[in-house]
């Protein structure tokens, strides 16, 4: 078996040498701002050693990887209702994407795209305040970061709020079907807010173990959620976290993973490790490209693709 801080190393050395870094967000102003020479990892074993190298301490803008956070969430307040406001099949449509909504009548294809993570938010606001469910957001990952330092970033939500066209339709859209319970400007000032948390690669990695142990972090001893849930919060990480990417993430990278259009992945080996990387520059379908490319070699590298060897 190959030391993991060294292929950890090699691979931070390898990504901040190469010259093709993809296209930083600009979409979101806030997010062209940063950094496209930024390079970041840390890996978690199951037995807690920590493998990092570069900028694995600077806190990114971790976007829709907040959107399994927020699936968990949902799923321990509605269990399997969640299942009739959004489905679980990949989109192969780009995440912001508003003709496939009209053509499934406001049943957004899975919870990861923007639709479906605003239906999701929706869901866990119900019955709550905004501030109040934002906060209890915000808990869930400082508690599962292991970290009460982990914040949002308010320069880049009010950002995203004020930019936010595509995502005011989409979730107006699903109003009219009414597929959203709460005032859609409530629903999306909390989806801009948890997509708008800021977290090192260390803390990611922290927050995914219990993907990776059966639902357990296996540092405490918590149980977040039972393995079945894991298991299957796993499944659709691998068929929908990087949209119409996602084919492609699994075929190169065989983990099940999510990316946000903040350059993070956080990518889960089932029973092995918890991994997230950073590098802000985008593919074409809005991942991170270094990310994917550093994700393909670590799992080359240790055997540790789901397919095999
Ligand atoms: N907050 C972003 C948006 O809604 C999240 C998108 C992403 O990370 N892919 O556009």
């Amino acid at each position: 078996m190959p030391n993991l801080q060294e292929v950890v190393s090699d691979i931070a050395d390898e990504m901040k040498a190469r010259a093709d870094r993809g296209e930083v967000a600009t979409y979101i102003p806030e997010l062209a701002r940063v950094d496209p020479a930024a390079f970041g990892i840390a890996v978690i074993a199951a037995d807690g050693t920590v493998a990092a190298a570069g900028d694995s301490d600077v806190p990114f803008s971790i976007q829709s990887i907040s959107k399994v956070f927020t699936l968990t969430l949902a799923l321990g307040k509605s269990g399997d209702r969640v299942w009739r406001r959004v489905g679980r099949e990949p989109s192969g449509s780009p995440f912001n994407s508003i003709v496939q909504l009209e053509r499934e009548r406001g049943i957004p294809r899975n919870p990861f795209i923007n639709a479906g993570a605003i239906a999701i938010t929706d869901l866990i606001l119900s019955g709550h305040k905004p501030r109040e469910v934002l906060g209890e957001i915000l808990r869930f990952m400082q508690f599962l970061a292991q970290d009460p330092s982990v914040a949002i970033d308010e320069a880049v939500a009010a950002s995203e709020a004020r930019t936010g066209f595509r995502n005011a339709a989409l979730a107006n859209y699903m109003k009219s079907f009414g597929v959203l319970d709460n005032p859609v400007e409530y629903t999306l000032g909390v989806y801009v807010h948890h997509c708008a948390i800021a977290m090192s690669c260390r803390q990611l990695a922290t927050a995914g173990r219990f993907l990776a142990h059966d639902g357990r972090d296996p540092s405490t001893g918590h149980s977040v959620v039972q393995a079945e849930r894991a298991r299957r919060i796993n499944a659709v990480m691998l068929t929908c976290g990087h949209y119409d990417g996602s084919g492609e993430f699994a075929y190169r990278v065989g983990l099940p993973g999510k990316s946000g259009v903040g350059g993070g992945i956080l990518a889960i080996a089932p029973g092995k490790a918890s991994v997230a990387v950073w590098s802000p520059g985008l593919d074409r379908a809005g991942n991170s490209h270094l990310g994917r490319v550093a994700l393909e070699a670590l799992t080359r590298r240790l055997g540790w693709s789901i397919f095999g060897a």
